[in-house]
């Protein structure tokens, strides 16, 4: 009997572990992936893809609105929550097919079952008992919603899982978090014309963002009827009939259709019998791994959402290429976690790349903001009364530019360009040299000349 029944065995086919799976079986590995829900991962099934087609159809209502400015008349137009939901899922399934016939394609071998290790070189497919000893395990197990603490009435709460399989359009909806999910959702919802509550904990949504940006959002997303209220927390969630009825922590309650709350996501490790393998953790649950996504078993690697590093659909499937081009394809690469762009579809977008002013302030000795903020073009005729914000982030000392920070329409198609500038390390002399594109709100970016604000450390005595 072969010592090694296949020489990887992926367990989750989502966003990593379908890359690695793939790679790795070009390479010329025998690769068996086990996934226990839906090939494509959260991405797929219900996060990236089924919550841009939302954010999609919620944008519809202003399009409606503003195309009055512009000389067109329309019936009043009518929104079908069911419809959309149906064409979302035959959309997710025949992307889900898609990632199927990858696999297949690729020669790996797809298995649909949850997958549990035994010991360090032993996983057991539950679905079937059946027992493999691989050479190398890959655990792609990504992340699921932290449902929140054992509030009276929790068992009434929707995560963002349940939010895409709605039978019905809520008319209002109170939803407890101020993470990206929350804030999108929001958006969603309000869009689609249903009364939004956020309720956030902390002082301002999207912690950990620049702060001149989180306030824009924040004003723009009032402005469009998303009712926010923050430093407070929900305490228990109360059925009335066929509402809810809510209660926050001052005592104040808020009636509502729905709640979902939006408060993390935890790695999926529990019952994966890691522990017993020898897997070690970081403080925040994720699994320990070095730069080339190795565990403390050196047969054993962990990419994407499981590992909590930077929990995007990119860094997992740059995770998983390197993966397995480092243990088959002789070529050990390390993923650079360093600027890596991202957006918020909220409504209006959000676009960021590397430091906010806070960072830049604490890590620099001088720091040069520039920043802009004004009404889009498209608004002017539309009546629509909305602002754009870019702030850039610039090194006073090597003129770099350290941070981009956008709120506005298509700010994320926007940020991925931005990207590629700052990765290359481009200088603002480097960005005023560019030649504007007009009329468009990205030329906004170029045409940035006066420091609002510079600030210097002083040199300790
Ligand atoms: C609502 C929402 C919106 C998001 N929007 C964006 C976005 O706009 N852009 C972006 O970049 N990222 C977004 N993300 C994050 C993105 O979805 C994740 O970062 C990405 O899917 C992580 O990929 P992964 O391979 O680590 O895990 P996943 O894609 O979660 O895949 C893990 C797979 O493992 C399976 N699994 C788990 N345990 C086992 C087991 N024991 N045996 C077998 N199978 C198992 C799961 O069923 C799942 O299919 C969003 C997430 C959510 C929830």
């Amino acid at each position: 009997m072969a010592e090694h029944d296949v020489d990887l065995l992926v367990v989750g086919a989502g966003s990593g572990g379908v890359r690695a799976a793939r790679i790795a079986a070009e390479h010329g590995a025998r690769v068996m992936i086990a996934e226990e829900y839906r090939v494509g991962g959260t991405c797929v099934i219900r996060g990236c893809v089924p919550k841009k087609l939302l954010v999609y159809a919620a944008r519809f209502a202003d399009e409606f609105e503003d195309a009055l400015g512009y000389g067109w008349t329309l019936e009043q137009p009518v929104f079908d929550w069911q419809k959309l939901i149906a064409n979302k899922d035959r959309e997710i399934a025949r992307l889900e097919l898609a990632y199927t016939t990858t696999l297949e394609r690729a020669g790996v071998k797809l298995v649909k079952s949850r997958a549990v290790l035994e010991d360090a070189q032993t996983v057991r497919l539950l679905a079937s008992g059946e027992r493999i000893r691989p050479r190398h395990i890959l655990i792609a197990s990504g992340a699921a919603p932290w449902p929140g603490p054992a509030i009276p009435g929790l068992e009434h709460v929707i995560s963002s899982n349940e939010a895409f399989h709605l039978q019905e359009l809520p008319k209002r909806i109170l939803i407890q978090g101020g993470s990206y999910i929350a804030v999108e959702f929001a958006g969603i919802f309000n869009g689609l014309g249903c009364e939004v509550t956020l309720v956030y904990r902390g002082e301002d949504i999207l912690r950990g963002f620049d702060d001149d940006l989180r306030a824009h959002l924040h004003s723009e997303m009032e402005r469009r009827g998303v009712r926010i209220i923050c430093g407070k927390t929900v305490k228990a969630v109360q059925l009335a009939q066929d509402t809810f009825m809510v209660k926050l922590s001052d005592d104040t309650a808020v009636e509502v259709d729905k709640v979902m709350f939006a408060l993390g996501r935890w790695p999926n490790v529990v019952g994966l019998g890691l522990e017993s393998a020898g897997v070690r953790f970081t403080p925040n649950r994720g699994i320990a791994v070095d730069p080339f996504s190795k565990s403390s078993v050196p047969h054993i690697h962990a990419i994407g959402d499981v590992t909590n590093r930077v929990n995007l659909t990119p860094v997992a499937i740059r995770e998983g290429h390197a993966f397995a081009d480092t243990v088959f394809g002789g070529k050990p690469t390390a993923v650079d976690h360093s600027n890596v762009p991202t957006a918020v579809f909220s409504e209006p977008e959000v676009g960021v790349i590397g430091l906010t002013e806070a960072q830049a302030r604490e890590r620099l000795a001088r720091v040069d903001i520039y920043k802009t903020s004004f009404r889009p073009m498209k608004m002017s005729l539309a009546g629509r009364d909305t602002r754009a914000f870019f702030k850039l982030i610039v090194d006073g000392e090597t003129n770099e530019v350290v941070g981009c920070h956008i709120v506005g329409p298509d700010a994320a198609e926007m940020i991925q360009l931005v990207g590629i500038a700052v990765k290359m390390k481009a200088t603002k002399a480097d960005i005023d040299t560019v030649m504007a594109v007009h009329p468009t709100m990205a030329e906004e970016l170029v045409t940035l000349r006066e420091k609002a604000v510079s600030y210097r450390r002083e040199a300790a005595e």
